[in-house]
């Protein structure tokens, strides 16, 4: 048990999470090496959602608003940490959850299932291995995607994704959100809406903004994006990165 009043008490839970996930077969070894580089940027950014995060949630809850086939794209770290969250985010999108592996295996994916499925989810797309294409025919396990999953999507939320595989999709022309906690990212880089902060803290905030902007109409939406610029964002976002002694 951590205690409460321990200084990094959130961040140790986190961690705790990442771990358990491993052990039970959620997470890939190499998905807590990704955590540990998100921990490190979440640390030089003060733990907090930054102003230009709160635009680019902002944006991207307009987009997926905008969206006519909205995918939530679901790995081993984003089932550990908001499984529940991303269950309620597709509720109030009307978005689709698909499970979406870079080092894929049967029994990962079953037991993330397992996850959302605890969590709510009732559809869950990308399970069915002999069911999956190949975007764009890139014959590469980077660019599986299941037919009416991400395949047939127009905007795609991919967290904490690889940079290979964003390209794939930013490639193929779709709408490519990602939540990120390095700016620096090839992801971050190439997404067309970058959220630079930790997934914990922007699911609630997203659900919260689209539920919001659910009642806007569409040239309100179309508005913010029109007003944002990924790569002027970005670059703020980069500046809230601070070293203190
Ligand atoms: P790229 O290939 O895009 O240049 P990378 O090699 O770092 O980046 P991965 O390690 O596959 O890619 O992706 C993990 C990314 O997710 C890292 O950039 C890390 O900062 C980020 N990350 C890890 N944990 C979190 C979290 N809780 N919230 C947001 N981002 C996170």
């Amino acid at each position: 048990m951590i205690p409460k009043n321990h200084p990094r008490y959130q961040s140790l839970l986190l961690r705790h999470k990442i771990v358990k996930a491993y052990k039970n077969g959620i997470l890939a070894d190499s998905g807590m090496i990704a955590h540990g580089r998100g921990e490190a940027f979440d640390y030089l950014i003060g733990e907090k959602t930054s102003p230009s995060a709160h635009k680019a949630i902002k944006a991207a809850a307009a987009t997926l608003l905008l969206s006519q086939n909205p995918v939530l794209s679901v790995n081993g770290n984003t089932a550990a940490l908001v499984a529940e969250e991303i269950v309620e985010l597709s509720e109030v999108l009307d978005a689709k959850i698909e499970i979406n592996l870079f080092y894929r295996t049967e029994e990962r994916i079953k037991a993330i299932e397992k996850v959302l499925i605890g969590a709510g989810a009732s559809d869950i797309y990308g399970t069915d291995t002999t069911n999956l294409k190949f975007i764009d025919g890139i014959e590469s396990p980077r660019a599986t995607a299941s037919p009416q999953g991400i395949f047939d999507a127009d905007v795609v939320l991919v967290p904490l994704e690889d940079g290979d595989r964003a390209e794939i999709l930013v490639q193929s022309g779709k709408n490519i959100i990602t939540i990120d906690l390095n700016p620096l990212s090839r992801t971050s880089k190439m997404s067309s809406i970058s959220i630079m902060d930790n997934i914990v803290r922007t699911l609630p905030l997203l659900i919260n903004e689209s539920l919001s902007l659910k009642k806007e109409s569409k040239n309100t939406l179309k508005n913010i994006l029109i007003n944002f610029n990924n790569e002027k964002n970005l670059k703020e976002s980069l500046k809230t990165i601070e070293i203190k002694k």
